[in-house]
């Protein structure tokens, strides 16, 4: 367990354990004085991305070239950034990452990985068998193409896969095709994830067709794992690909107050909250195995039992079969001064999770969990 001393919150003054050194805010301060500490928050977020040399805020260029691929809707400048470091605008042209190229690498895990929806998905549980998975439990023997995008539409500080940050501008682009390359007879499933794949969608869909082409007549399950902030356009041709081949798409709720969310994000959750409410009109073609699954990161002294209850309520207003994974928290990135999840914290929130009425909540992770 990490021992730290309390904290001061540099708004209200209380002192804690689960502030925050980096943050230096109290949960209740930011929910409740949020345009007061709305300049210390954007602060730490400028100092997260200036450490990778990413823009600070989104473009907001008057006569900029604009992508539409997130929430973040950048408007860049001649020779300017994308708030993800992808794009460029170069002689007036939006320029960087497209359906063909794209900064990415992948590994393969074997069945069962340590996947979010492991516990309700084809691969963990043979759900969907014969359609959708090779055998009646878990899948040994096959395995899971594991695909990362070197990219994010958000700037979480707990962020647990922050590495990538270091490769947005040096890693080289790669094909779709030679993704799609990689998947072989033994490859049950592809997931996309990252950073996140919202600022490669195209890429990522583009490369879906390509491997489900050369392995029809066998199972191929497409599987998303994103923090849901693209573009609504997208969200169809996503939810078809999983559909059809019997994968899900994993939407990461992160907070359930804008203001907390914006404050360990960078980002505001609506897009995300409206392109899960989306998804959830496709829940019911496919019941087995769930097509949309979501999870929550249980960050100490931020995302607490209220967050978990709002999220969970808003779930299960649209479907109560969703399937919610909550997630122990390491400590990592700007957040390594916080202590991982607490047993206390994550019963209290597998409890509000339950009481919004959701039928499948698992709590995932549990070997992080103290006392
Ligand atoms: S990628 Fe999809 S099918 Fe494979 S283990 Fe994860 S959720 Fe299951
Ligand atoms: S995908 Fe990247 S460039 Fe496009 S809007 Fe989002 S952050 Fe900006
Ligand atoms: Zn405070």
């Amino acid at each position: 367990m990490v021992t730290k001393t309390p904290v001061r919150c540099k708004h209200c003054g209380r002192e804690s354990l689960l502030v925050s050194q980096s943050l230096g805010l109290c949960s209740d301060c930011i929910r409740h004085y949020f345009d007061e500490v709305l300049p210390i928050i954007k602060q730490v977020h400028q100092k997260a991305r200036r450490a990778f040399s990413l823009p600070s805020y989104q473009p907001r260029a008057d006569d900029g070239k604009t992508c539409h691929m997130c929430i973040n809707e950048c408007s860049i400048s001649e020779g300017g950034v994308s708030y993800c470091g992808l794009r460029t605008n170069e002689d007036g042209k939006l320029t960087g990452a497209t359906a063909n190229l794209a900064k990415v690498s992948w590994y393969y895990d074997p069945l069962p990985t340590n996947c979010v929806a492991d516990w309700v998905c084809p691969a963990g549980t043979g759900a969907g068998y014969p359609d959708f998975a090779y055998r009646q439990g878990i899948e040994h023997g096959y395995k899971n193409l594991a695909v990362f995008y070197q990219a994010c539409s958000f700037d979480c500080i707990f962020c647990q896969n922050w590495h990538y940050r270091q490769l947005v501008s040096s890693q080289a682009w790669v094909e779709a095709s030679k993704l799609a390359e990689a998947v072989d007879d033994h490859t049950a499933c592809i997931c996309f994830f990252g950073g996140d794949p919202t600022p490669q969608l195209p890429h990522a869909i583009y490369a879906s067709r390509l491997a489900l082409k050369k392995s029809q007549g066998r199972i191929l399950r497409i599987c998303w794992e994103t923090n849901g902030s693209m573009h609504p356009a997208l969200l169809k041709p996503i939810a078809e690909l999983s559909l059809k081949s019997g994968g899900c798409i994993k939407f990461d709720l992160k907070a359930w107050s804008e203001e907390i969310h914006i404050a360990l994000c960078g980002v505001s959750n609506k897009r995300t909250l409206d392109n899960f409410r989306f998804l959830a009109g496709y829940t019911k073609k496919r019941a087995s195995p769930p097509l949309l699954v979501a999870s929550t990161l249980l960050v100490p002294g931020y995302v607490d039992r209220e967050e978990v209850a709002g999220i969970a309520a808003f779930i299960s207003s649209l479907d109560p079969d969703i399937p919610y994974s909550l997630l122990a928290f390491h400590p990592d990135f700007f957040m390594r001064d916080l202590p991982a999840t607490s047993r206390r914290q994550a019963a209290e929130c597998l409890d509000a999770a339950k009481a919004a009425g959701l039928s499948r909540v698992k709590l995932g992770n549990i070997q992080l969990l103290h006392n």
